[in-house]
């Protein structure tokens, strides 16, 4: 079964990665992009789990957006307050800040407590997991098993011509599950959560995400999509809300953004396939409630030993 999330990183975070002005309607994610997707996500029957930057619940669209999503039944997880690519060089008390901020601006904002979350630059360590669990949290889906988003990581610092202080996975992912599995709390050991790795290829461990499906084509998606479905119990498909973003062609990210290098038309019937692709195989209602139904049922993992 396929879970569905997306991160809604909006478009001043690409910006400032790429060193470029930051001047793009920050309301166009929540108003244009989110809405066409989410209409994609339904026409195919599935409900998904939308990660967002708490200070974004700034803004009336995002409000507007994660009262909507809610009301049609996905849900919203947190993807810390300010979506520092520097996380892991962060004090406990700093990541600790950065999650409960996220966390109360957004369990505020839906009335109702959050329990999922993702790490930007897919980072993650003991501290963010004993914050998480301490907060009671269902679960984490930031690991990204294998070592080709390090190598992303490298070609884009490349790319782009500077220093970028951001982490991209780490390099203990390599061997790191490609299932779910169970952490167990150093410090209160009746705590746990369960990490939700996002989907990678078995064997060869490359990332099965949208942008990976808009650098490398739709026929790695097919491939990719028959081979998790085949041997994959769960797996977590990841989209990003710039993939259905209205940008202009020649715009300041248009080259640097994979999703960005096709026309808006193009993605969507690109993201319609994959969705239909994805039904075949089956979606679950949203992560949150096929993990918390027996949430014991599922192996400890040996990467947070
Ligand atoms: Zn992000």
């Amino acid at each position: 079964m396929f879970h569905l999330h997306c991160d809604v990183d909006n478009v001043s975070l690409y910006e400032r990665e790429h060193g470029v002005a930051q001047s793009f309607d920050p309301h166009r994610i929540y108003d244009q992009a989110l809405p066409m997707l989410l209409d994609l996500i339904e026409t195919a029957g599935a409900r998904a789990t939308f990660f967002v930057v708490g200070q974004d619940a700034a803004l009336d669209s995002c409000r507007r957006f994660c009262l909507l999503a809610r009301s049609r039944g996905h849900e919203i997880g947190n993807h810390t307050f300010t979506h520092r690519g520097d996380l892991y060089r962060l004090s406990f008390a700093d990541k600790e800040r950065e999650i409960a901020a996220c966390d109360e601006a957004l369990s505020n904002l839906l009335g109702e407590p959050i329990r999922a979350f993702r790490a930007p630059g897919y980072y993650l360590d003991r501290d963010v997991l004993e914050i998480l669990m301490a907060r009671g949290y269902l679960y984490d889906s930031s690991v990204l098993p294998g070592v080709v988003n390090q190598l992303m990581g490298v070609v884009i610092r490349w790319q782009s011509g500077r220093a970028i202080d951001k982490a991209f996975g780490r390099r203990r992912y390599a061997l790191a599950s490609q299932a779910i599995t169970r952490i167990t709390s150093r410090k209160n050991p009746s705590r746990t959560i369960l990490e939700l790795p996002i989907a990678t290829l078995p064997v060869a461990r490359l990332p099965v995400h949208t942008t990976f499906v808009f650098l490398l084509g739709m026929g790695y998606f097919r491939f990719a999509a028959a081979l998790l479905a085949r041997f994959r119990r769960d797996a977590v498909f990841l989209f990003h809300a710039i993939d259905a973003l209205d940008y202009p062609a020649h715009g300041d990210l248009s080259r640097k953004v994979p999703a960005l290098r096709y026309s808006l038309e193009q993605r969507r019937r690109m993201l319609g396939e994959m969705l239909r692709t994805l039904r075949t195989a089956g979606f679950t209602a949203t992560s949150t409630r096929l993990v918390a139904e027996a949430p014991s049922r599922w192996p400890d993992s040996r990467l947070w030993a």
